[in-house]
């Protein structure tokens, strides 16, 4: 049995994790599920997967959740500390799947712990790549990534990290491909709209920097209406791998949770005859400035991409709740990004700092948009 820990639970990617588990229940021990808010379902899944703990984010919510557990033996735990005390519980592997910044402390916190870590929540490495990386290398952590293009990478490298399997420059191109509207994926509010925007893209470009650290100019993005490519790597002979499958997150959740071995999935078998045709453009970058900001901002480096990427999730959370218009997402993470550039972070804490100030202001240009 392999101990498992699955933060954000209740989410897309979360549930897509738990009905893989389901199908094969005698090979996992859960010992942690977390949610931020929604007690009945946490309690639900619970009861299904009897954890260790049950950790709900929002500590007003404790006793509702100790209430809807009481009979049972699963412990309970509420708050952002109690998050991260669990994220230490010995595990085989740590899904992490919180969506933003949010999920930051305890994935590092799994990291520092050693533990192997499934990585789906990519704001958290576009925040504090850097440092991220740094504590992997030093705990002997693993990131198995469960971002579909980033998955898709890994595979076609062979698994494994990058400096351990091939050198550096033995790789011409790494190329993650994906739709810009997705009637292909169906996924959390957050990613759907940073999709729409390709801020989805330009986040899983930081994200490639730092998991695959081939130099930014050898990173491209290419559109793929179908999603049937997740991603493709250049070797320096030209020859090319790609990585293909249905577009359904449990086969890069289960590539990662089986990850070196492999486990069956009840997904769609590709099939191509049916598909008949893949297509490919390059991205438009006028009508979608997302993926240039990324790129400048990981350029510089330090803490730009936290700054960016706090704007954007303060203005997608403002989008969603009908305070701003659509275009109004990229011009507030263009705002933000006016300020000067924050200090080099050199602790996780510099990274918090920075995502509160940069949440700030992008909470005073969501207000000012909403009363212009
Ligand atoms: P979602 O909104 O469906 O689920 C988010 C989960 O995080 C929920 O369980 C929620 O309770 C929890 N959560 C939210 N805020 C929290 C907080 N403050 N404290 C504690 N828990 C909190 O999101 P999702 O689509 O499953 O995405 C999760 C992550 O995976 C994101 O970073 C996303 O970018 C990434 N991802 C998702 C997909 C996909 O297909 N959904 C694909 C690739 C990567
Ligand atoms: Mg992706």
């Amino acid at each position: 049995m392999r101990r498992l820990s699955v933060f954000g639970a209740t989410g897309s990617v979360g549930q897509s994790a738990l009905d893989l588990v389901r199908r094969d229940r005698h090979a996992w021990q859960i010992v942690v599920l977390s949610a931020n808010s929604d007690v009945a379902e946490l309690a639900r899944l619970a009861r299904e997967f009897t954890p260790e703990i049950a950790v709900i984010g929002d500590p007003a919510r404790h006793d509702e959740l100790t209430a809807a557990l009481a009979d049972t033996n699963v412990g309970v735990a509420a708050g952002a500390d109690a998050l991260v005390d669990a994220a230490r519980l010995p595990a085989d592997l740590v899904l992490a799947a919180i969506v933003g910044t949010a999920g930051l402390a305890p994935t590092m916190a799994a990291i520092e712990a050693g533990c192997d870590v499934a990585l789906a929540n990519k704001e958290s490495l576009v925040s504090a790549g850097e440092l991220m990386i740094a504590a992997a290398q030093r705990s002997g952590a693993t990131i198995l990534p469960v971002d579909s293009e980033h998955n898709a990478i890994f595979q076609c490298l062979a698994g494994g990290r990058l400096d351990q399997v091939r050198p550096a420059e033995a790789m011409a191109r790494v190329t993650p491909a994906q739709a810009v509207a997705h009637p292909n994926w169906s996924m959390g509010a957050k990613i759907s709209v940073d999709s729409a925007t390709m801020m989805n893209k330009g986040l899983e470009l930081i994200e490639a920097h730092h998991l695959f650290p081939v130099g930014l100019d050898r990173i491209e993005i290419l559109v793929h209406p179908q999603s049937v490519i997740h991603s493709l790597v250049e070797y320096v002979d030209c020859s090319t791998l790609a990585q293909l499958g249905s577009p359904d997150m449990r086969i890069p959740i289960a590539s990662a949770l089986a990850w070196p071995q492999r486990m069956a999935t009840p997904c769609a078998p590709l099939d191509l005859a049916a598909i008949a045709r893949l297509d490919f453009e390059a991205p438009d970058e006028e009508r979608f400035p997302a993926t240039a900001l990324c790129r400048a901002a990981i350029a510089e480096g330090g803490a730009r991409p936290a700054q960016l990427n706090a704007a954007n999730e303060v203005a997608v959370a403002a989008f969603l709740a009908g305070r701003i218009s659509f275009p109004a997402i990229i011009d507030t993470v263009k705002r933000v990004l006016d300020a000067d550039a924050p200090a080099v972070p050199g602790a996780l804490q510099d990274i918090f700092s920075v995502d509160a100030a940069s949440r700030a202001a992008a909470q005073h240009f969501v207000d000012q948009l909403e009363h212009a």
